[in-house]
């Protein structure tokens, strides 16, 4: 008898994974709403904007084009290479050339690729927390070990290089760095990205740094890229970025990750077994993005900047959730601790996990709790939607949420 084939038929690996919290919140939101209920999504962090409309264009001229319809290079259009490392030169300032450049199928594959390509089995990865769902998972299914170092809204949703050395071992290989933070919208000061980086290069691991919310900064916070302005860490850095939230493309999955030439190579061939090139078409609306500007994105950062606002004074206001006011991204990050336990809709959800089941039930409002980011009693709440249902949501949450008057004793 096969003793293998008789045994569960699922590898440990795949055993072991987690679906992504925030994606399986975004589907349940979506199906619910399919089928006609009204239900408030405040749960992936996706722009309510129409991707702009040159992008779009580029994209069905694209399509017409013969040569679209055939494989292209793993590593992305040579074109769009190009045009990824001139945009971060120009914007970051990070010198780049095209064959650094790995053109992926979103961020997230660019991640993947990159833990992939740096871990060996048992290599340790320091993770702030609270951290990006999918981090953990992804430096899991390449065998390393991910060891989170936790942070608190006292110190802004911040790392520090104290706590970082803290943690370092011979088996440290590599640090994720993010900044605008998802999930909590921390933005680290450049001194203090500056600071992090220079002991990530003097201590020889690797950074992961993700900038995927990059032009999303609000009240004059800056964003800047770790290696620019740790420039010992040149030769130790992957940096992941994208089009998804600058441009509304999230359903386009165009990404990019940018390390040095011989990481990428190797990514390069990783990818090569993987996916093949990024679909064309994609690409080429990506190329008309970059080239577009930045524009579009300048309008919508003004419109999240004006909901982030009412997203946080609305959150506040409920009594027993208390949330910093978020600098970047478009999340806002809140601790739910006051309201556990409370009685809501005939329920006392313990958790944030319970209470945002509870919150979906009673008020059809999507948000995604606190566990799958490593931070328990927290809510994640994106303000990346339409006005009217932003207000709409608000104002059920604190219907349900808040502390009737109290009972005659
Ligand atoms: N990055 C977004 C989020 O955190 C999109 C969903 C995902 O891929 O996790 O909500």
């Amino acid at each position: 008898m096969n003793i293998a084939a008789a045994t569960d038929p699922l590898a440990e690996r795949a055993r072991a994974v987690a679906e992504s919290a925030t994606l399986a919140i975004d589907g349940k939101a979506k199906a619910l709403k399919a089928s006609g209920a009204d239900v408030i999504g405040f749960g992936a962090g996706e722009p309510d904007f129409p991707t702009p409309a040159h992008i779009v264009a580029a994209a069905q001229a694209a399509c017409a084009d013969p040569a679209t319809h055939r494989y292209s290079p793993t590593a992305g259009l040579p074109a769009l290479r190009a045009a990824i490392a001139a945009t971060t030169q120009r914007g970051s300032g990070l010198e780049v050339e095209p064959d650094q450049v790995l053109v992926t199928n979103g961020g997230k594959h660019a991640l993947y690729t990159a833990f992939q390509t740096l871990l060996d089995p048992g290599d340790e990865v320091l993770l702030p927390a609270p951290y990006w769902v999918s981090y953990p998972e992804q430096v899991r299914l390449a065998g390393g070990v991910a060891v989170e170092l936790p942070t608190d809204a006292g110190s802004g949703f911040m790392v520090t290089v104290e706590q970082l050395e803290a943690a370092l071992t011979p088996r440290t290989k590599a640090l994720v760095f993010v900044s605008p933070s998802n999930p909590t919208g921390a933005v680290y000061p450049p001194q203090a990205v500056a600071a992090i980086g220079d002991w990530a290069a003097r201590a020889g691991i690797w950074v992961i740094t993700d900038e995927i919310y990059e032009h999303l900064v609000f009240d004059g916070a800056q964003h800047v890229s770790m290696p620019v302005v740790a420039p010992l860490l040149r030769d130790r850095c992957v940096v992941v970025s994208g089009v998804a939230k600058t441009y509304a493309m999230t359903g386009w999955r165009v990404g990019w990750a940018i390390a040095p030439a011989p990481v990428t190579s190797a990514m390069i061939r990783l990818q090569s077994h993987l996916t093949s090139n990024v679909a064309n078409v994609t690409q080429a609306a990506t190329l008309a993005a970059l080239d577009g500007g930045l524009d579009d994105v300048a309008v919508m950062r003004a419109t999240y900047e004006r909901r982030r606002r009412v997203a946080y004074e609305a959150l506040n206001a409920i009594e027993g959730v208390a949330a910093p006011l978020p600098q970047g991204a478009f999340y806002v990050f809140a601790s739910v601790q006051g309201v556990l336990g409370r009685e809501i809709g005939g329920r006392r959800p313990t958790t944030s996990a319970q209470l945002c089941e509870v919150l979906l039930d009673v008020a059809q409002v999507a948000l995604v709790p606190g566990e799958g980011f490593g931070a328990p009693g927290h809510i994640r709440l994106s303000y990346a939607l339409a006005d009217d249902d932003l207000t709409e949501g608000l104002d059920r949450l604190s219907r349900v949420l808040s502390v009737g008057p109290p009972d005659d004793a």
